[in-house]
């Protein structure tokens, strides 16, 4: 048998015992940036390990892909956990950074439906007056506008009736 080491481990708890515990978090797309991967949240859950999991950045991360709900041996709706742990950490007081994430989301897909795509400038603006912080991140604005990273004025997509029709339905979900 070779060494058993932090790289093998998984691979051998598979040979051994014909189980394989990490199916959802070999096949996650984001995996490497989160603070605690699939797994591993799963497990805190079994643990009552609320705050822990309320803290962490691993639901902001996940991309809503499925691919871990759809290798679950267990058959986990992982990706619907996702969704709910987002829902409460944004109800939660524990941490005070999540509040703001709703709000940008909301701004993002409020642009998205005005334009049919970002336009970063006002997103930002008006995300900044919600969360009170009007001057976040201003001394940025010169160099992204002379870079062309951001434009002052919006523009709207060709097919906007379309993009509002897709968020029309997606409400619905
Ligand atoms: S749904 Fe989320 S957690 Fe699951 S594989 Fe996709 S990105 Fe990863």
């Amino acid at each position: 048998m070779p060494e058993i080491n932090a790289h093998n481990f998984r691979e051998q708890i598979k040979e051994l015992s014909g189980e394989d515990v990490g199916k959802c978090t070999a096949g996650c797309p984001v995996a490497v940036d989160m603070d605690y991967v699939p797994n591993q949240v799963m497990q805190l859950i079994r643990m009552n390990e609320k705050d822990c999991l309320l803290k962490a950045n691993t639901f902001w991360f996940c991309a809503a892909c499925q691919t871990c709900s759809a290798r679950c041996p267990e058959d986990i709706d992982i990706a619907k956990i996702m969704n709910t742990l987002r829902r409460l950490a944004a109800d939660d007081t524990i941490n005070v950074q999540a509040k703001k994430i709703p709000k940008l989301n909301r701004e993002f897909l409020e642009s998205i439906r005005m334009f049919g795509r970002v336009y970063e400038l006002g997103m930002v603006m008006k995300y900044n007056l919600m969360t009170g912080q009007p001057l976040k991140d201003v001394s940025l604005a010169p160099a992204l506008f002379s870079k062309g990273k951001i434009g002052l004025l919006p523009h709207r997509v060709k097919g906007l009736d379309q993009v509002k029709k897709i968020i029309k339905e997606g409400k619905k979900f």
